[in-house]
């Protein structure tokens, strides 16, 4: 086909592939979702609507993109491993992290009211931004992973706290932020435990530790008595930062190259 003159444009275009045999990772996170999450009456400090919509969005990405080998979401953000090999898009930086994002963000919409049965729509068309980020080995991307669960962690006894302090004790967002300045998390357990009964590590895995999404074949009995290997996408609420996680999902880690 004749190329017309217009055509040298293109050469403004940046290259952006992802260097070969490393991690990428997509993450998205929600824009302005405390503003978001108080006009649509999310319940505080976790609302159990808002978690398993992301997580049925991140699923639908997963589906859509088999490359991805594991996922890990909290609060508004979900975070999108692809395998190291991964040649979807060529790697091109911009086509994975625009593409993941917007699968993500139209499930979020398409699957709302599944979730959220009360209120039929969005009030408005909720936004996530997303980046593409690389970690050259094995460890780099361990880390990452520990370092958002350990974000979800810090977030979540702060946020626990705050909210028994405000819906148990009647304080005002202003008395309890007061309370909680330049306190360690043993103080927040002490808080909770002492002056409310509740202690922190009977709260819900999911909001303790967040969740993950692993790609794993298992196998599929066959009429014939036979199996066969199916890929499966499994949602758990593990520790990433130790070893046992690692361990028992050893696939993660075994590159072909
Ligand atoms: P930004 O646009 O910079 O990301 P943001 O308002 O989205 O700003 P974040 O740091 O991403 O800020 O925090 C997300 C906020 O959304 C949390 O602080 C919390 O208030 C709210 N939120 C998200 N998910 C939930 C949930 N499941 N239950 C209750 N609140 C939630
Ligand atoms: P890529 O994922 O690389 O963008 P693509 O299939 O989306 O691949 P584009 O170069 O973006 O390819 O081209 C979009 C194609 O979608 C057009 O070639 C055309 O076939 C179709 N298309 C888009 N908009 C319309 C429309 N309004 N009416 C009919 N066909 C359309
Ligand atoms: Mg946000
Ligand atoms: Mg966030």
């Amino acid at each position: 086909m004749a190329k017309s003159k217009f055509e040298y444009v293109r050469l403004f275009e940046s290259e952006d592939r992802c260097l070969p045999n490393t991690w990428i990772v997509v993450r998205v996170d929600g824009k302005g979702f405390h503003k978001f999450s108080a006009e649509h009456n999310y319940e505080k400090p976790n609302d159990i609507r808002s978690l398993s919509l992301m997580t049925h969005a991140a699923t639908s990405v997963m589906e859509e993109f088999k490359d991805i080998c594991l996922a890990y979401g909290q609060s508004d953000e979900y975070s999108f491993i692809f395998r190291k090999e991964t040649q979807a898009y060529s790697r091109r930086s911009s086509k994975l992290s625009t593409n993941v994002c917007s699968l993500f963000t139209s499930a979020f919409v398409y699957h709302w009211s599944e979730h959220f049965p009360t209120i039929s729509k969005p009030l408005y068309p909720p936004v996530f931004d997303g980046r593409t980020v690389l970690y050259p080995s094995d460890q780099n991307m361990r880390d990452y992973l520990s370092w958002r669960q350990a974000d979800c962690h810090i977030n979540n006894l702060y946020n626990t706290t705050f909210w028994t302090l405000i819906q148990k004790a009647g304080m005002s967002p202003n008395e309890a932020e007061k309370i909680l300045k330049g306190t360690l998390s043993g103080d927040k357990n002490e808080i909770l435990f002492s002056q409310f009964g509740i202690n922190y590590n009977n709260e819900p895995e999911m909001f303790r530790k967040g969740t993950l999404l692993v790609r794993r074949r298992v196998p599929v009995p066959l009429p014939n008595g036979g199996t066969r290997e199916k890929s499966q996408i499994i949602q758990q609420y593990a520790d990433v930062i130790g070893d046992e996680f690692w361990k028992e999902n050893s696939h993660l880690l075994a590159s072909s190259s």
